[in-house]
């Protein structure tokens, strides 16, 4: 219940008309130390519902310490892209929409004039990308030293975009701050830790452990392909069955989104694609495509999706499966939102079996093979050797280890003789 927070009655009013009943499990864990002021460091993909989890304690924050003057924004949301910016914006005016907090969103890909109202008012949150916003500092229009709270969303797909040395830009501006919290999809790479190491002050660690039920929402099996024409045919095959609905297809590679879009046009199967350098107008007129159900299938990149956010996702299709687990979660992410269930199909190559077994350790579960009949492959499943980690020893360990060897070479030699 989210009574069990200590929430002010205006929020609380709000989460209820959006129907939400009950926390997850991200809110949860993140929603009670962050109104305590603590740094977090959590792992949580979207659709688990990591915005609440950030956006409940910034406000109830806002409604404890009611500004006192006009002036520069007192919380900043980073994010790597325009569409998640704007979808976090919303969420935002939706969770405080009751009271007197106002949010604004600062993105690349729009005309400077219309960030004006936003840099010349009073703003309490703002959720930008790193660029624009970097500019605006540089440029002496937006100060960053009057933010209380930073909030470093999708943190992971931020460094991923090569916006590292922008967002230390900010994070060093935004020196004054006395919170922060990182949110990563998941807290596998280096460089996330590194990152987080520098920007946290004592953080909790909080990784998101969603239910069985929350868990189950997403069905994930493969299809062994012999080579690319094969799992061409296994994507428009799928493509055709029924009840596969609204469809993100992912490709590793931009010709080969470009290669698919034709593909499937040949097969009377019309798409749209997104790929990573598209001007921001097309783009638009792409996901809009999408999102009215004008067409049912977009292709897309992991760089050109990331950040999309649309409901209703019944399937995710890894044409190329990627080459990390972290990338995989991403994807799938993207169907079984909001208790919907989703579908998650991979086309699975030999050179690939390396990945899939990355994928099933990390999530302790094997992912289903499946065979269309008509399109069953003719190569065997690729074995993989399971390489065991290699396990760093310290000093004194490395020591034992060597004598226990020693004593056994002893007792060896003793039995011998
Ligand atoms: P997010 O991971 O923040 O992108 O949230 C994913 C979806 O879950 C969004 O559509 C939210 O509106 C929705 N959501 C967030 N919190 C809850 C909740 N406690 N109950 C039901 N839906 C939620």
């Amino acid at each position: 219940m989210f009574e069990q927070f200590d929430l002010d009655s205006e929020l609380l009013a709000s989460i209820k008309e959006l129907g939400y009943k009950k926390p997850t499990s991200i809110q949860t864990l993140v929603i009670p130390p962050a109104m305590a002021g603590k740094d977090i460091l959590a792992s949580a993909p979207t659709g688990t519902g990591k915005t609440a989890a950030f956006l409940l304690p910034i406000a109830q924050h806002l409604l404890d310490y009611p500004r006192t003057q006009p002036g520069f924004p007192r919380v900043l949301i980073l994010t790597p892209t325009r569409e998640l910016a704007i979808q976090i914006g919303g969420d935002s005016d939706n969770l405080t929409k009751l009271t007197k907090i106002k949010t604004g969103v600062i993105t690349g890909g729009v005309n400077y004039g219309s960030h004006a109202d936003i840099l010349n008012s009073t703003t309490d949150i703002l959720v930008a990308t790193p660029g624009r916003l970097l500019e605006y500092i540089e440029n002496e229009q937006f100060d960053a030293r009057e933010i209380e709270i930073l909030v470093l969303d999708e943190a992971d797909r931020m460094l991923d975009l090569g916006f590292s040395e922008a967002i230390n830009r900010i994070v060093g501006e935004a020196r004054w701050r006395k919170q922060t919290m990182l949110f990563s999809a998941t807290l596998e790479g280096a460089g996330v830790i590194r990152f987080a190491k520098e920007v946290l002050n004592e953080p909790e660690f909080l990784e998101s452990n969603p239910s069985r039920k929350e868990k189950a929402k997403i069905h994930q099996w493969l299809h062994l392909a012999d080579s690319a024409p094969h799992k061409l045919n296994l994507l428009v095959n799928t493509l055709k069955q029924q009840g596969v609905e609204r469809t993100v297809v992912f490709a590793n590679k931009r010709e080969t989104v470009q290669y698919l879009s034709g593909k499937l046009y040949a097969e009377e199967l019309p798409c749209v694609w997104l790929e990573g350098k598209m001007p921001q107008d097309k783009r638009n007129k792409a996901i809009e495509r999408f999102k009215s159900g004008e067409v049912k299938v977009l292709v897309a990149t992991d760089v050109a999706a990331r950040g999309l956010d649309i409901d209703n996702i019944t399937h995710v299709i890894n044409f190329d499966l990627p080459r990390k687990v972290d990338i995989y979660v991403h994807r799938i992410g993207r169907t079984g939102r909001a208790g919907a269930k989703g579908t998650a199909i991979s086309l699975v190559e030999a050179h690939d079996m390396s990945v899939v077994g990355k994928i099933e350790r990390y999530q302790s579960e094997r992912l289903q093979r499946r065979v269309i009949e008509t399109l069953r492959p003719k190569n065997k499943e690729a074995r993989v050797a399971n390489k065991k980690a290699k396990i760093k020893l310290t000093t004194a360990q490395k020591k034992a280890k060597a004598k226990k060897q020693a004593k056994k070479k002893v007792k060896q030699t003793k039995m011998k003789s």
